[in-house]
């Protein structure tokens, strides 16, 4: 008699960053929901989190068996607010540490294929000669991707390294770009030396992208579809499946979800929010790894209070460096702070960003941050800090019109003034932008969306591995 084969067993390996994890995590719910097996590898110090502040431990457990961690132990656990402290995780201590740790695992465990982050390519090496077929995941949105993979035309083109100081000068040789995109806007790593061990790192894995089975990215073809058509020149077989958050939503429907935050979550600030007026709150975080100095805190903190507007600051523990506790907070703060603000350490951003007192974002666009912006239709106002989120916030004012870039500076008068521009003077114009973007957002994940029938594909082809395999 034929017995039913087991599911595909999918092994699902992040970079071990709040972004990351988050992301990959939604994925692994959504192939969990397609009936397949994963495995998911975490850091020591992730999963230590994860249990602490969320439930998703128990939330994972409902899909009876098919589910488990696999800790990762002995990976730096220090701060990545650098290039070169990110640098230094996935060029040293990530390999030291997986490499052997995947050899095993893809001898004994029946891996049906290997999702890994594409931030990191010494997995396609691993997986060598194995027959496991190793699928990239890249967390970032595709212009960055477009952007890492194009460095090295830059550099034939003469594009890079820059000429002089002037970063308003155009790109000219970026294909799909061309329009638009000034120095300024290139990934933060294209401003320092070509030499630069980050920069070369950065070429070196977006290139392996084409060395893949196939790219997985958190992103849909009415956001980015020309960018992704540029990639898939390189890189033929690529799923657009995001926003993953909103598609695990729209899959998930009546059923419980978990948060995937490394943080622990303050929901007293819903509360706050419900007492206030609709779209009248301007929302500021700058996701989990950036920080800023004292003076550029003071820059923030005064722009907001001048501002007049409501806001909610999330100020994580480590977001400032060098705390001086002599650096009274002037008077004015204080009072403007006790009479419109709320400063908390962490906060469910996707229920912040839903909310109806919403109505803006200070945020330093981070890919998950971007997309959960767009998916609720509330405007931006970006101020990028490192690594791809100088690109998404030109995307954001210049290509999508969902709001108003101030990279490269940090100046109490311009984000006073900004945030006017953003939530009065032009306050329609960029909810009515928003909105259709958001409209687009929710259908491309809904049955007959693009990202929709790409996850379908993806799951059966996945399943076709196993089949080959057997
Ligand atoms: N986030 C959160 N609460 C906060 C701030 C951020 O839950 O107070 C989440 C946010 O929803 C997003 C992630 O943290 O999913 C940050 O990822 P992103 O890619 O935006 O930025 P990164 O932290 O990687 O720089």
């Amino acid at each position: 008699m034929d017995t039913e084969p087991p599911p595909p067993h999918v092994l699902i390996f992040p970079f071990p960053a709040q972004g990351h994890v988050n992301s990959m995590l939604k994925l692994t719910e959504l192939l969990l929901e397609a009936s397949l097996n994963i495995t998911f590898l975490i850091s020591a110090k992730d999963h230590d989190r994860l249990a602490r502040f969320t439930t998703v431990h128990s939330h994972l457990t409902r899909y009876l068996g098919r589910f488990r961690f696999h800790v990762i132990h002995g990976l730096y656990e220090g701060p990545m607010d650098t290039d070169e402290k990110l640098s230094v995780m996935i060029a040293d201590s990530l390999p030291k540490v997986a490499v052997p740790l995947l050899r095993d695992l893809l001898v004994d465990s029946h891996v049906t294929c290997l999702i890994v982050d594409g931030i990191m390519g010494f997995p396609i090496d691993v997986a060598k000669g194995t027959g496991v077929p190793v699928i990239f995941f890249r967390t970032i949105s595709a212009c960055a991707l477009w952007a890492y993979f194009s460095v090295p035309g830059l550099i034939n083109s003469g594009d890079l390294p820059f000429q002089g100081t002037n970063l308003d000068e155009r790109i000219v040789s970026l294909e799909g770009m061309e329009a638009f995109l000034r120095r300024r806007d290139l990934p933060s790593f294209c401003r320092s030396d070509l030499n630069n061990q980050t920069l070369q790192q950065v070429i070196g894995v977006s290139r392996r992208t084409t060395e893949a089975h196939a790219l997985l990215l958190n992103t849909f073809d009415e956001l980015e579809g020309p960018i992704v058509s540029q990639i898939q020149k390189h890189c033929p077989n690529i799923y657009t499946i995001g926003p993953l958050h909103a598609h695990l939503k729209a899959r998930t429907l009546s059923k419980l979800t978990s948060s995937n935050s490394l943080f622990e979550e303050d929901k007293t600030c819903i509360t706050w929010l419900d007492q206030k007026a609709p779209k009248s709150v301007l929302y500021v975080s700058f996701g989990s790894l950036v920080t800023v100095t004292r003076e550029q805190l003071m820059e923030f903190w005064h722009g907001l209070v001048n501002s007049g507007k409501p806001f909610l600051w999330v100020i994580r523990d480590d977001l400032v460096l060098k705390h001086d506790d002599e650096n009274k907070v002037p008077y004015e703060l204080e009072e403007g702070t006790k009479k419109r603000g709320y400063m908390v350490g962490w906060v469910p951003q996707e229920d912040v960003l839903a909310h109806p007192a919403v109505g803006a974002f200070l945020t330093h666009n981070g890919w998950n941050s971007t997309l959960e912006s767009i998916v609720e239709g509330v405007p931006m106002i970006s101020w990028p800090y490192f690594a791809d989120q100088q690109i998404n916030s030109r995307f954001v004012e210049a290509v999508w019109k969902l709001g108003l870039d101030m990279k490269d500076t940090c100046d109490r008068k311009i984000i006073e003034k900004t945030i006017k521009v953003v939530m009065e003077d032009r306050k329609m114009e960029f909810i009515e932008s928003a909105d259709r973007m958001a409209r687009l957002a929710k259908e491309t994940v809904n049955e007959g969306g693009s990202s929709y029938g790409n996850l379908n594909r993806l799951v059966e082809d996945i399943k076709m591995m196993g089949v080959g395999s057997k």
